[in-house]
């Protein structure tokens, strides 16, 4: 294998083959349009896709795909060929400016949530020149945005874009009325933290609740779980490092920025962080990374779980958010500095983060809502549903302080003494890390820890990015009215007044921080089918639609997409389940109840003493059949009942108080049985087996 930087981003058109492909005019032309943020005209558009033809071919590809992300969480492509006839029988490769820049799929084949009749099938995809393309099996993937005939958006992309311009031009408004005259640029940072389980392939075609809903229905759970606490950063298994290894590879041939990976809390899982890049091409980079991972895990005889909760009792999966604003010249404006207190441009971002985030908390809870996410949020492994801010001490004292006109003394800067004499001393942080919050400032960045593990990332940094845009406006125009320094100290103050109870530093765990944020107002939307219809509250639709993100005809497609999505996970789990318990478990139990009562009639046909265990074990196992019977029972019928309600929000609602609950029931007389019952009649790969397969 050849080093790591010669590899790095061999299937990827960066810089480095544009100005090898590209015609020294046509680079130029590009590097200006990236410096200056705009779009390519047609004659670059002509040379780029040239360049990219002829690169493509020259590096084995074939095929070339726009490569989208429809509103289903992954992503799109149709393959088409290089291919052109010629007289003769013979082909030329082809590939076009209208290629490169448009594409045409099928729209009504992808959700729109009532955007789209299948009469209307129109939909076109652009070229989204903010991110390189790249070659995958073959076929050159161009990163494109996706919207329908009329122009609705149907895509996670384009809306995240929108946000990006939106929240940079705020921000370099600000940053000159706070004096800064060198900024041209302000990027959205984002590096995403992805948690994932590997199983044993095998053992998951054995399951059908693995195969058609991610995660498991039925399961005891194991004699041994987390509780050890030897799984996180524990040393790895050779075949986990084989596959990590590969995956390394694979990802940075892509481009793909991938640097830190370690086992997490519970068994068979692993978390992959990248270097944070821009919010778009992490974002694409982080659909990239999920795809990759799912067929790397293949090659190695393994299945790679994405679900945010595969096993219940055990730690479940999310996405750690990383996300930050910077200038072009690479200074972080979340960077406080040695000198927090003084550095005021620093102080008022993170004020126009904490109105941001109280104003639009729910906007922030809607973008980890998922069936699956429903399973982590608030189960004492991840954030609760209700969102708030860890700023850490010495911030708070610093806001505390400029709030009410007080002196503020700054916190001494200790050294870190380890005790030994050859161990290298270092300073230690002012603050403590806090991992129960849901956005977590961690230093020079805000770390959303909500998002589900399977999700796309867009919606999380689309509303990030749009929320504190929205509140940089504002500061912006009272900033135009009254110039200086007090004018900025006080919007600090009275910003952080008005907000500050979305900060909360403790343990965001816990039943009175439940009952505190009540007190505080603070939405506690504990379910997908609780949180999303807020998407259409009036000051979501406002704040998406004054700033040209969304319209509220695409919020409405949003939600109904999400809101569609959910019941129709469930209920492909309710029948899953079903289906389990009917045909595999009873059966089973059946078998193994059968066998024990021809064990007791066979000692009494002996005329040997009555063994008590057997007969009281079979009739348990009657008892449990019951109401796994009766379970079933109950849950058909909530499914039944579930489509004559027409109401979208209403069905919703319905799966999470019915079917969610009549599914728990189910579940529970599943796994009494499953530990009462002979391993050797047990129809499924026990919790045991999975997670200590790899
Ligand atoms: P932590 O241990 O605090 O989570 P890491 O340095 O491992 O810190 O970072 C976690 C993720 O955050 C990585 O993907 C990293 O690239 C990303 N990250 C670091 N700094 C920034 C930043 N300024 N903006 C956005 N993401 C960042
Ligand atoms: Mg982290």
């Amino acid at each position: 294998m050849p080093a790591l930087t010669e590899y790095f981003g061999q299937a990827v058109f960066n810089e480095e083959a544009m100005r090898q492909w590209l015609p020294e005019e046509a680079f130029a032309a590009y590097q200006r349009i990236v410096e200056e943020g705009q779009g390519p005209d047609s004659a670059l558009a002509e040379a780029m896709a040239n360049a990219m033809k002829d690169w493509a071919l020259a590096h084995g590809a074939t095929h070339f795909t726009h490569w989208f992300q429809p509103m289903t969480g992954v992503t799109a492509e149709k393959h088409d060929a290089f291919l052109a006839p010629l007289d003769g029988g013979a082909v030329m490769a082809e590939f076009s400016a209208k290629e490169l820049i448009k594409g045409e799929p099928d729209a009504s084949s992808f959700p729109s949530g009532g955007l789209r009749a299948t009469f209307e099938a129109r939909g076109y995809t652009a070229w989204d020149p903010t991110s390189y393309a790249f070659i995958k099996d073959g076929c050159l993937c161009i990163p494109s945005v996706f919207c329908a005939y009329s122009g609705e958006v149907l895509d996670e992309k384009t809306p995240l874009l929108r946000s990006m311009d939106f929240v940079e031009e705020q921000a370099l408004r600000v940053l000159r009325l706070c004096g800064d005259t060198e900024a041209k640029r302000v990027i959205a940072n984002l590096g995403p933290e992805q948690e994932y389980f590997l199983v044993d392939r095998a053992l998951f075609e054995q399951r059908p609740d693995l195969r058609f809903a991610g995660r498991t229905l039925f399961g005891a759970r194991p004699p041994k779980g987390q509780e050890m606490d030897d799984h996180y950063f524990g040393a790895m298994r050779p075949r986990v490092t084989a596959f990590m290894k590969e995956l390394d590879e694979e990802l940075w041939k892509l481009g793909v920025y991938a640097r830190t990976e370690h086992n997490e809390a519970a068994p068979a899982q692993h978390e992959l962080a990248p270097v944070f890049g821009t919010a778009n091409v992490a974002t694409d980079h982080n659909q990239l990374t999920m795809e990759v991972m799912k067929k790397v895990a293949e090659r190695h005889g393994m299945v790679c779980l994405l679900h945010e909760k595969p096993f219940e009792g055990v730690n479940g999966s999310g996405k750690h958010n990383n996300w930050s604003l910077s200038t072009d010249s690479g200074k972080n404006i979340f960077k406080p500095g040695k000198k927090p207190a003084e550095n005021k441009v620093f102080l008022l971002f993170l004020a126009a983060v904490i109105r941001a985030v109280d104003e639009y908390q729910e906007m922030l809870r809607i973008t980890a809502a998922s069936a699956g996410n429903d399973h982590r949020l608030g189960a004492n492994e991840a954030p609760p549903a209700i969102v708030s801010m860890f700023l850490g001490d010495e911030l708070t004292d610093i806001l505390e302080a400029m709030e009410h006109g007080t002196a503020y003394v700054p916190y001494e800067r200790v050294t870190m003494e380890t005790g030994a004499h050859a161990l290298p001393t270092f300073r230690k942080d002012t603050t403590d890390r806090n991992r129960t919050s849901p956005l977590a400032f961690t230093g020079n960045k805000f770390e959303f820890r909500m998002p589900g593990a399977a999700m796309s990332v867009a919606s999380a940094n689309t509303v990030l990015n749009t929320a504190v845009g929205e509140v940089l406006a504002s500061f912006a125009e009272e900033l135009e009215k009254t110039d200086g320094q007090e004018a900025i100290d006080s919007l600090i103050a009275k910003t952080y007044a008005a907000h500050k109870r979305i900060v909360f530093n403790g343990n965001s765990y816990t039943e009175e921080w439940k009952q505190e944020a009540a007190r505080r107002g603070l939405a506690n939307l504990t379910t997908t089918a609780q949180a999303v219809p807020h998407m259409l509250d009036e000051k979501n639709l406002l704040l998406f639609g004054r700033h040209g993100i969304l319209t509220p005809a695409e919020m409405h497609s949003r939600c109904e997409i999400l809101l569609e999505n959910y019941c129709k996970v469930l209920n492909i789990e309710a029948l899953t389940m079903v289906d389990m318990a009917r045909q595999m478990i009873f059966p089973a139990v059946e078998r193994y109840q059968t066998e024990l009562c021809q064990g007791v009639l066979k000692r009494r046909q002996a005329g040997l003493p009555e063994a008590k265990a057997p007969a009281l074990l079979a009739d348990r196992l009657g008892n449990l059949a019951d109401e796994l019977w009766q379970g079933i029972e109950r849950l058909e019928k909530a499914l039944a009942e579930s489509v004559s309600i027409a109401d979208l929000s209403e069905r919703a609602l319905f799966f999470d108080k019915r079917v969610v609950s009549a599914m728990k029931d189910l579940r529970a007389a599943g796994d009494e049985l499953e530990k009462i019952t002979d391993h050797a009649y047990w129809p499924l790969p026990t919790y045991a087996q999975l997670l200590y397969s790899v």
